[in-house]
């Protein structure tokens, strides 16, 4: 079965094309700069990738650029559309509505819809990328796969967060938590590296990208995660703040004479790692600078590390113990210099790292040492393949 895979964004678009058979991937790409001018890069396995500027004014045009194409003479990798069986795509928030993946209908639309407010930026997106498909083919059946979804077992120890309950009951206020499907694909799989399927298991999975979050999952499901109601809370990021005292937004939107929503641009745009370091949000422009001697890329660094530490520390804490932590995600599959600061933070759990085993970049690999007491992996994360999976399961 052909799964076409679609991550839409407010002016891009990621796709996939992948034989669930195989797990194969025929083709992937992505388009950019939609309703600006357009731009494709058509990448399909074992031929030359394809790269042009197009005319896009919206996600319809850029869709359908994607299915030509998939079905170009030349960059092809399919016959015809009728080779695509099924699209998956990606949704940001579910809400408390969706706690599963499901097949989208009429009443899946207006529901999505309905979390609008709670993801303002990404939802109304994810729903053009999904009527662009519907229009283009319109009896090929799709899945919507929540970014959310997996954290809906949270319980609400962990999710109320301390305001007047009112806020909950109306407004839905309250952590949702985010890379959901990542979190749920990682800690699967270290599950089963851990042999311990279907037992009482407590592992921690440490998503460490440019968007980085970590999450607690007891007998396979999501019980905390550092995200929170959007996903700017938890953990430092790239340009992300994470979480600050709220009382900082007042305060800065005093002293810069700027709005709230101002602010959280800041927050958002501009912080985490870049905005302490000044350099970069990206950890191999931070590395090669802290290298430099740049103090101010050495302490961005540090405050990750220590970040993702101090919530490993606490999720074992919330569990009662953990027995395995993998990492994932462009930081966590590729740098081992920080994979090995943060387990530097962890002795007290009885975690010794294997420093050849922790060279490896990309590939799944144990590397912890024999003799520690909590298994640490790295785990490649692969949300496409999830998302396909998930369509294949349901359809
Ligand atoms: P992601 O958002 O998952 O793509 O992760 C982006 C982050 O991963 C950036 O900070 C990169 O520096 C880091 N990263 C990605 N690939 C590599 C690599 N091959 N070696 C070291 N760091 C990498």
């Amino acid at each position: 079965m052909n799964v076409f895979v679609v991550n839409c964004g407010s002016s891009s678009l990621k796709y996939q094309l992948i034989d669930s058979d195989t797990e194969e991937v025929i083709a992937k790409g992505l388009c950019e700069r939609i309703g600006i001018d357009g731009s494709l890069t058509h990448k399909p396995t074992g031929k030359d990738n394809l790269v042009k500027k197009c005319d896009m004014p919206d996600h319809k045009s850029a869709v359908s650029y994607v299915l030509d194409a998939l079905t170009d003479p030349v960059y092809g990798v399919i016959g015809d559309l009728s080779e695509i069986d099924a699209v998956g795509h990606r949704i940001v928030h579910g809400g408390e509505r969706f706690a599963n993946s499901v097949v989208i209908n009429d009443e899946v639309i207006r529901a999505i819809e309905e979390c609008n407010d709670l993801a303002p930026l990404h939802n109304p997106a994810n729903l053009i990328g999904i009527s662009a498909c519907q229009a283009l083919m319109p009896d090929v059946p799709m899945v919507a796969v929540f970014d959310t979804a997996f954290h809906q077992t949270m319980p609400k120890k962990a999710y109320l967060y301390g305001l007047p309950y009112e806020y909950y009951d109306e407004y839905k206020v309250r952590k949702y938590g985010f890379h959901g499907t990542s979190h749920s694909f990682v800690s699967k799989r270290l599950i089963e590296l851990i042999g311990k399927e279907g037992q009482d298991s407590k592992v921690i999975v440490c998503h460490l990208g440019n968007g980085s979050s970590i999450s607690a999952v007891r007998n396979g499901e999501s019980v905390d995660t550092s995200m929170g109601f959007t996903p700017l809370d938890g953990l430092i990021m790239g340009t992300r703040s994470g979480s600050i005292d709220p009382a900082v937004v007042q305060f800065l939107c005093g002293k810069l004479n700027r709005s709230v929503d101002e602010v959280l641009t800041i927050l958002n745009k501009q912080s985490g790692v870049e905005g302490i370091s000044g350099v970069s949000s990206d950890f191999r422009d931070l590395e090669k600078a802290s290298n430099e001697g740049n103090e101010r890329a050495t302490t961005a660094l540090e405050i990750f590390t220590y970040r993702v530490a101090q919530y490993i520390g606490s999720y074992a804490a919330s569990m009662n113990g953990v027995d395995a932590i993998a990492f994932t995600a462009g930081i966590g599959e590729n740098n081992g210099k920080i994979r090995k600061a943060i387990c530097d933070y962890l002795g007290y759990l009885g975690i010794t790292i294997d420093d050849e085993a922790n060279q490896t970049a990309g590939e799944e690999i144990r590397i912890s040492a024999a003799d520690s007491k909590v298994d640490v992996y790295v785990i490649p994360t692969n949300e496409e393949l999830a998302i396909a999976r998930e369509t294949v399961a349901l359809l």
